[in-house]
């Protein structure tokens, strides 16, 4: 990322928990920061994002300390972005999520609620529809696959947004070649990033790129709740999610928290018979949310001086694997330095290179993706109960 000279007069870390040691918890009568309550503070260059621990029992009713919170730093001069979140932490969970069980426990989001799905479907009213891309482990091209999905999802007319869930290791600025920061025209509300059309997301924008960054599981729901509820998304028919790799109880957390209409899972041909995508389309399974199918990437070797072909890895594993678990196989993308260079290097090949086979095939999966979800759009919004302002 292009570096930004700072703004001269950003606040401090201790500025800033000066700043919040003024806000008081009305219930127990004293400052948030000597309460304990502020974790997590990241500040660079006038970006500045922490959030509040509270009580799970008093989640819903602490949305005006949140604000008040966020309004005290967004008080200080320099301060140009505040993301203050309210995470709340049951007794006695772990303070890290590990395993791969098959129930997301311990943690949960204020406003804490039963009607997740409902819930998080107001937080981005004007998406029609919003697809999870998912993988096992990480470096088999789940974020290349995302922003290809997107970028093809995009030429066949439909409006797109793409929300880099993979708070990790966000790719998506690089991906997409954007630089810069979000705006906020009120001070709450952000405006997505664009490039080729796509309204993008990711808390690779808000956050410094070199700063490792420990999150814990209440942070991550914050963070991706805000990047849904606090960005500027407008109508969108489709939302393309990257989310982290991996099968654990922060993908289901977060399979389960946005109202996913489905789940496209990317694998290379080794690792399906790793078992590592079978994880990944069980995890689905438990919450729910339909697979739409299986990507196989670095499917075959492409030499890009002579354009032979070589299976390198049992090419075709997915395609059988796919079968047998009874989901759709989506497509095969060939190991091929012009999709690294294209991806790594801001101009993801289905918008550098259109004509190409292997945007071809993005669209094809792009297709076979929207087909699946358009008919149950269709009928589902037909079902819904219209408004009639007379
Ligand atoms: P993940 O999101 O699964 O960690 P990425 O999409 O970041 O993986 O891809 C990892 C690396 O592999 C990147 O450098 C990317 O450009 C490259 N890559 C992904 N898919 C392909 C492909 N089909 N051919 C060549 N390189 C690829």
């Amino acid at each position: 990322m292009a570096a930004e000279a700072p703004p001269a007069s950003a606040p401090t870390s201790a500025q800033i928990l000066a700043a919040l040691a003024r806000v008081i918890d009305p219930e127990r009568g004293q400052d948030i920061v000597s309460l304990g309550m502020v974790q997590g503070l990241a500040a660079k260059d006038g970006h500045v994002a922490f959030s509040i621990e509270v009580d799970a029992a008093r989640g819903a009713k602490l949305e005006p300390l949140r604000r008040e919170a966020e309004k005290a730093v967004d008080a200080l001069p320099g301060v140009l972005s505040v993301t203050a979140v309210l995470t709340a932490e049951k007794a006695g969970a772990a303070p890290r999520q590990t395993g791969g069980h098959g129930h997301a426990h311990g943690h949960s989001h204020s406003p804490a609620g039963g009607a997740q799905a409902a819930g998080a479907k107001a937080l981005i009213p004007g998406v029609r529809a919003i697809i999870a891309v998912a993988s096992g482990k990480g470096g088999v091209g789940k974020s290349t696959t995302a922003v290809n999905l997107a970028l093809a999802l995009k030429a066949k007319g439909l409006k797109v947004g793409l929300l880099d869930a993979d708070i990790y290791g966000p790719s998506q600025p690089r991906m997409m070649g954007i630089t810069g920061r979000p705006k906020s025209l009120d001070g709450k509300i952000m405006q997505p990033m664009e490039n080729y059309g796509i309204k993008c997301m990711s808390i690779g924008f808000l956050l410094p790129e070199e700063q490792p960054i420990i999150w814990r599981g209440p942070m991550v729901m914050g963070a991706l709740e805000q990047m849904m509820r606090d960005v500027a998304w407008g109508e969108l028919d489709v939302m393309v999610v990257d989310l982290p790799p991996g099968t654990g109880d922060a993908q289901l957390t977060m399979a389960q928290r946005v109202p996913l209409a489905g789940a496209v899972i990317v694998s290379t041909p080794q690792d399906i018979a790793l078992l590592d995508a079978r994880k990944g389309l069980n995890m689905f399974r438990k919450v729910d949310v339909p697979v739409l199918g299986i990507v196989e990437n670095m499917s075959y070797f492409s030499c890009p001086n002579c354009g032979h072909r070589t299976d390198i890895f049992a090419h075709g594993g997915a395609r059988r694997e796919a079968e047998k678990l009874g989901v759709p196989f989506l497509g095969e993308i060939p190991l091929d330095i012009a999709i690294r260079e294209t991806s790594d290097g801001g101009r993801p090949i289905v918008v550098s290179d259109p004509a190409s086979p292997h945007s071809q095939a993005y669209r094809a999966i792009a297709d076979a993706v929207w087909g699946q979800i358009e008919g149950k759009l269709k009928s589902a919004e037909r079902a819904a109960p219209r408004i009639v302002i007379r």
